[in-house]
């Protein structure tokens, strides 16, 4: 047995968030011992959500642990997801109710709007088959989650507006150059939870 271990969080500008993360190939106790580590790091960072590239391991692995719209806790992992959403409304997105943040980008958060249905099926850590059908809060989770395997975060997807507000927020927060992280437990928590 290895020791479980809480691991710092890389900011965005560091590459493994800015790539594709690979298919996780081997379901061995070095894979078990990583995901116990994901759970107890987003765990201690207060999130609700945290991928593998988060802790600069470039693999396609998402942990998850927060209540659905019917108040239900959902806790679990996601490893080599397919994701299939509902079509994104073009509306504006709503400031209060859909702003999204995410602990690679420490202290902000914006709106964005995003699917109202996902149906996410992957493995779980001894591979066996894990689906979900949700929807609201839940599956914008899901949507962000599954995001970070294919590299992307919730602020390039912003709208033309909040975009602009990102770009400033990222050069006065320096966000825009790799080597950056932040420490769970230690640090103090960038969301104030
Ligand atoms: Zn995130």
């Amino acid at each position: 047995m290895f020791p479980m271990a809480i691991h710092p969080i890389v900011i965005y500008g560091e590459p493994v968030l800015h790539r594709r993360a690979e298919k996780v190939t081997a379901f061995d106790e070095g894979l078990a011992t990583l995901v116990a580590d994901m759970y107890e790091t987003l765990e201690a960072s207060n999130g609700v959500g945290l991928a593998a590239p988060q802790i600069g391991v470039g693999r396609q692995i998402f942990v998850y642990d927060a209540d659905d719209d019917q108040g239900v806790r959902r806790r679990g992992v996601f490893i080599n997801p397919v994701l299939v959403a509902s079509k994104v409304p073009e509306t504006r997105p709503d400031p209060v109710d859909e702003s999204e943040g995410c602990l690679s980008v420490p202290s902000l958060d914006f709106p964005l709007k995003r699917a109202e249905r996902v149906t996410i099926t992957g493995v779980d850590e001894q591979g066996r088959t894990v689906s979900l059908s949700t929807e609201g809060w839940f599956a914008r989770i899901m949507q962000h989650e599954f995001d970070h395997l294919q590299g992307t975060l919730y602020v390039d997807r912003l709208d033309k507006r909040w975009s602009k507000k990102w770009k400033q927020a990222q050069a006065a927060n320096g966000y825009d150059v790799p080597g950056k992280s932040w420490m769970p437990g230690v640090d103090p928590d960038p969301f104030g939870h």
